[in-house]
């Protein structure tokens, strides 16, 4: 029996909700899940009327379709003052839409690292923002992914912190994320259970029955600089970070990630949850992912 629902974000069609859902259950009944992507709405949301949304939903009871939806880059955990003048109304107006729309978790990109901020400050400055936000709605998940560039907050250890100290925040696993910023880290089985196996230690297995993932082809680049905190100014000592950093988004038969391995470290691992294809392919990658997992 299948215990991971696959889906894609949006399709290469439309991005469009409710078009793009039409599409997916008329032509891909095999996809269980569908992510609505406002990633690149950056000052302004959509709105939809009642019907439109109510329409969205009853397509998603009928297909039984498990619905989530993306927060828009622009909108940053990390950086206080653009939280407090308008961050902070915009992340709600978003987990408000998608509750319209019957998603049950909102992902978002935590934001940058803040030029002068230690590492444990980005921390606390994450988890008081979910807290405030989080107290202003009730019966949706905030979801934090894993991040790919390496200017941005979001390593799994970093996540897994902040998971710990707010309810109702979950972690989302972008695997291709991980495998960037780690500079092609996920090269075999054992890479894959690691990354699940540190979940599990630190959350407890119940993470592990209903897990938010993402999964695309990925592009990086290998980045070395030095690092450039307050601490390295007035010091002067230098420490050269070598990491990778997400470029740009693959389709999934170029195997970067291998997904047969990642889906296999699923399955063995006995993960059950959704995987959301973002690959340029969308729909199309979904159902392969879907094929292979049901394979192994
Ligand atoms: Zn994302």
């Amino acid at each position: 029996m299948t215990k991971v629902r696959f889906g894609p974000s949006g399709s290469t069609k439309t991005l469009e909700p409710l078009e793009a859902l039409e599409y997916i259950t008329s032509d891909f009944t095999e996809l269980k899940a569908f992510e609505v992507p406002f990633t690149m709405y950056q000052y302004q949301l959509p709105s939809y009327s009642s019907e439109y949304k109510e329409n969205f939903q009853k397509l998603l009871q009928k297909h039984e379709i498990y619905a989530s939806c993306h927060a828009p880059f622009t909108i940053s955990l990390t950086n206080l003052r653009q939280f407090r003048s308008y961050g902070k109304k915009r992340l709600l107006k978003v987990m408000k839409l998608a509750k319209g729309l019957g998603c049950s978790i909102v992902v978002i990109h935590p934001g940058g690292y803040q030029e002068g901020l230690k590492k444990e400050n980005h921390i606390k400055i994450v988890v008081k923002h979910c807290k405030e936000v989080l107290s202003e709605i009730q019966n949706i998940y905030l979801g934090l992914e894993t991040t790919g560039k390496h200017r941005q907050f979001g390593k799994l250890e970093e996540l897994l912190e902040v998971v710990q100290q707010v309810e109702k925040v979950k972690i989302v696993l972008d695997w291709a994320h991980i495998h960037a910023r780690g500079g092609g880290v996920l090269k075999n089985l054992d890479d894959a259970i690691n990354v699940l196996q540190k979940l599990e230690n630190t959350l407890g297995n119940d993470v592990l029955k209903d897990l938010h993932m993402h999964f695309t082809g990925v592009e990086f680049t290998i980045i070395q600089q030095p690092t450039l905190s307050l601490e390295t100014f007035l010091t002067g000592k230098k420490e050269i970070i070598r990491e990778g950093s997400e470029k740009k988004h693959l389709p999934i038969n170029q195997n970067s990630p291998d997904p047969k391995l990642i889906l296999k470290a699923i399955k063995e691992f006995n993960v059950s949850g959704t995987i959301i294809c973002e690959s340029p392919l969308r729909e199309i990658d979904a159902l392969q992912l879907f094929k292979i997992y049901e394979t192994l």
